[in-house]
């Protein structure tokens, strides 16, 4: 066994020695200490159950079912994934609603696809980081992405559905506290906006805004990777702070001005419980933060959390609960608009701002996914280039100590 290891070295990452290798090492390294593994891998105040980054796919896929310090990571953005299909397909089972595939529902889909590609890189990224080192920067890249195109998913569903809302125009009929909303085919009023300096912003800058925000995202946390890796922590939590206040510019409009609807409208009764879902989304938002960047619990016991408990898990918890309040929240608007069908515009009527078209909603997602992707990869070839030689050396001096400790 110590020959083998001590003649594979050089040759590691490719014959069968080193698969022979890993298979063995595999049962020792799933609770490998911090001391075992490249920098680059450790976490602050994690100890053990490290997973060294020479995994076959089969061997990353299996240690979601053994307790490493990627476990937990995994779980806590995998199930989510189910828990939230289950609250999203009860939308079209709302009364009122269109067929599922009808352009009314384009933005709620993008949504959708923003969420899904969120949690699932999110979760495989942990589970396939320690395939190698250029992997798992690959992981992390993918992992930034997705979270800058689920913040664009939600400024869609938002634009559409909250404030302004496509296809609805005001009339400014007022009645005392009571306010008249009815379907206007031939352009808007001038008071279709409460706040009409908001106009602009909204019909024009809204949404390639949060396109470029998330772009500038996704630059910003693919380089923390490769440099001011000290703040890192601080620097991706205040670069996401930036797509969240864009992307909740209608949700802020909404709340400062009055409600579209009136007060005695079923659409109105629907849509009171917005702020609320609002608050708590931006408060699981600020919890999680706080995670992300103290560190606790294992800043207090480092060790103690490290498989169960520690703040990444927790930082996934709180963010999907941020998901699903921002969930109810685009839901109570959806029902809102479809209790008051009169608002929904026919397709072809004329309106200054046209209802969702595939265009506007996945041609947008396409278009930001596709930079996404072109950032990621050259990011990852700047990785394969810094890292792709270190594996080789990690390798050698790994198959050194596995042949000391034995
Ligand atoms: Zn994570």
């Amino acid at each position: 066994m110590c020959v083998e290891a001590v003649c594979c070295s050089c040759r590691c990452l490719s014959n069968k020695h080193q698969q022979d290798r890993r298979r063995q090492t595999d049962t020792d390294l799933h609770d490998g200490k911090h001391t075992d593994v490249p920098p680059r891998v450790k976490e602050n105040f994690i100890l053990t159950g490290y997973r060294f980054p020479n995994y076959s796919l089969s061997d990353c896929l299996l240690s979601a079912f053994r307790p490493t310090n990627e476990t937990g990571n995994f779980w806590t953005h995998f199930l989510p994934v189910f828990i939230f299909l289950y609250y999203f397909v009860e939308v079209f089972g709302l009364e009122g609603a269109p067929h599922s595939d009808s352009p009314f529902f384009y933005p709620l889909w993008n949504y959708f696809i923003g969420v899904f590609c969120l949690l699932m890189a999110s979760s495989m990224a942990h589970l396939l980081n320690s395939m190698s080192l250029v992997v798992r920067e690959v992981c992390f890249f993918v992992d930034y992405g997705t979270i800058s195109a689920y913040t664009v998913g939600s400024s869609l569903a938002y634009y559409y559905y909250i404030h302004p809302r496509a296809g609805i125009v005001e009339t400014a009929e007022h009645n005392g506290s009571h306010m008249d909303l009815k379907y206007e085919p031939a352009g808007a009023p001038a008071s279709f906006y409460a706040m009409p300096e908001f106009t602009m912003f909204f019909e024009t800058f809204y949404i390639p805004s949060a396109c470029v925000v998330a772009i500038i995202c996704v630059l910003s946390c693919c380089n923390t990777r490769q440099k001011w890796r000290q703040h890192r922590y601080i620097i991706r939590t205040l670069v996401f702070l930036l797509p969240f206040i864009i992307s909740s510019t209608p949700v802020f409009y909404r709340l400062l001005s009055r409600s579209p609807y009136a007060t005695t409208s079923s659409s109105f009764a629907a849509s009171t419980t917005m702020p609320t879902f609002f608050f708590r989304h931006c408060l699981w938002l600020l919890v999680s933060a706080v995670f992300n960047i103290s560190k606790l619990p294992e800043r207090l016991a480092p060790g103690r959390f490290d498989i169960w408990g520690h703040s990444h898990q927790w930082f996934h918890c709180c963010t999907f609960l941020s998901i699903l309040d921002e969930l109810y929240m685009i839901k109570a608007e959806v029902m809102a608009i479809l209790l008051s069908p009169t608002l929904l515009l026919p397709p072809a009527a004329p309106s200054p701002l046209p209802g969702p078209t595939i265009a506007s909603t996945y041609g947008v997602m396409l278009l930001l996914q596709t930079t996404i992707v072109s950032i990621i990869v050259w990011f990852s070839r700047q990785a394969n280039s810094i890292y792709g030689p270190q594996i080789v050396q990690l390798a050698k001096e790994h198959a050194k100590t596995h042949l000391k400790c034995h």
